[in-house]
This record gives structure tokens, sequence and C-alpha cells, in this order.
């Protein structure tokens, strides 16, 4: 058998595929405000957006602060005539783990306060470093994990339990919103300003020069 020959990386050339129809494309290099469409089907390959990189730090920043206003102020406060009692999304939690519901309460805080509040983490951990051109261990891995986090980061459907439970109580007892409730609203649209701000194929490109 012959030995396996190995071509320097710098000579394989970058290759891209449409998302929508699998199409490959050497990776074209655009200045910015262009973008590259795919010859077949018309979708954007790639888009070569102003400073990228900041915009989305400065909403991964923003999910931060959100998201710690978010869990540490009370979510919704019912009034039932004159006795008000306050909740937030952790007191939520362990109110179902006490009512027996374990694996309930195990998926509400994986979805609403672990997957987003680790997403949040991760991004940071990455993008600052990359702004100021540092690399810390593990980055790559990061980077990876946070793209397998974002089907389990759905605080928009806690949200919309939320709104759910609000409209049905309405009529038993008086609802006040809590700072965490418009924190938390914020909060998700941040992290779909942030996710929608990132370009991960510049990430992966920095990344690499990085290295
Ligand atoms: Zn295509």
């Amino acid at each position: 058998m012959r030995p396996a020959t190995q071509t320097p990386a710098q000579h394989h050339p970058h290759w891209i595929a449409c998302h929508d129809c699998d199409a490959l494309y050497p990776v074209p290099r655009l200045a910015v405000g262009q973008k590259a469409l795919c010859v077949r089907c018309g979708a954007v390959l790639l888009q070569r957006k102003r400073d990228t990189l900041g915009r989305s730090l400065a909403m991964a920043f923003a999910c931060l602060v959100l998201f710690t206003l978010a869990n540490s102020f009370p979510l919704l406060g019912l009034n039932i005539e004159g006795r008000v009692e306050y909740g937030a999304v952790i007191s939520g939690v362990f109110e179902l783990k006490h009512q027996g519901f374990s694996a309930m309460a195990a998926l509400v805080f994986g979805v609403s306060i672990l997957a987003p509040g680790l997403k949040i983490a991760g991004w940071l951990y990455v993008l600052l470093p990359l702004r100021l051109n540092r690399r810390l261990p593990g980055m790559t891995t990061v980077f990876r994990w946070i793209a397998l986090l974002g089907p389990w980061a759905m605080a928009e459907v806690y949200m919309l339990g939320i709104l759910v439970a609000v409209v049905k109580l309405a009529d038993l007892a008086t609802i006040e919103p809590g700072l965490s409730l418009y924190s938390f609203a914020a909060m998700i649209v941040a992290m779909a300003a942030t996710d929608a701000m990132l370009e991960p194929h510049e990430i992966w490109e920095r990344l690499e020069s990085l290295k």
C-alpha cells in the first residue's frame, strides 16, 4: 500500500455549499457590502456586512445584561383579592419540581435558563477575544457547540407559555408584569439579532487565521 501523500493545507481551495440546493462553489472574495448568490437557485451564499464581529459582540453584551435582569427580578405578580405573589423564572422551576413534575422542571430550566445562558457565554468567549485578535483554548469547540445549542435555546417558546398562562389567569387574578418579563422579551429579540448579525463563515476564517 502506498503511503498517502499530504498536500499542504494552503493548496486546498476553500469551498462553500449552497444552503438551499447544495451546489458547491469556491469561496469568493467579497468587498464590504457585496453578496454572492447561488447561480442555480439564487440563494445568498455569502454576504459581507460592515463590522459584523463588532456588532454581534455588542449585541451579545446586550443579551448578557438582559439575561442577568431576566433572572434577577420577578417575572409576574399575581394579585388575588389584594394578596400579591411574585414569581421569578427560577422559582417556577422549583415549584414544578416541588409538585412532582421533575422532568418538566428540568426541561423548563434547560430551555429558558441553561441553554440561553450557555449560548450567550459562548458568544462572548469566542467574539471578545477574536475582536482583540487573541486566542483562547477551545474557541473552535465552543463555537461549534453554540450551533448545536441553537435549537435548545427556546426562550421564545417559554415566553409564549407565559403569555398563554397570563391570558388564562386574567379572569382569576390581576397580573402585574415584572421587570423580568420585559427583560426576557427584550433578550429574545437581542438573541435573534445576534444570530442574524453573526457571520459564521467570517468567524471560522478569523479563528483559522489565529492558529
Ligand atoms: Zn443554490
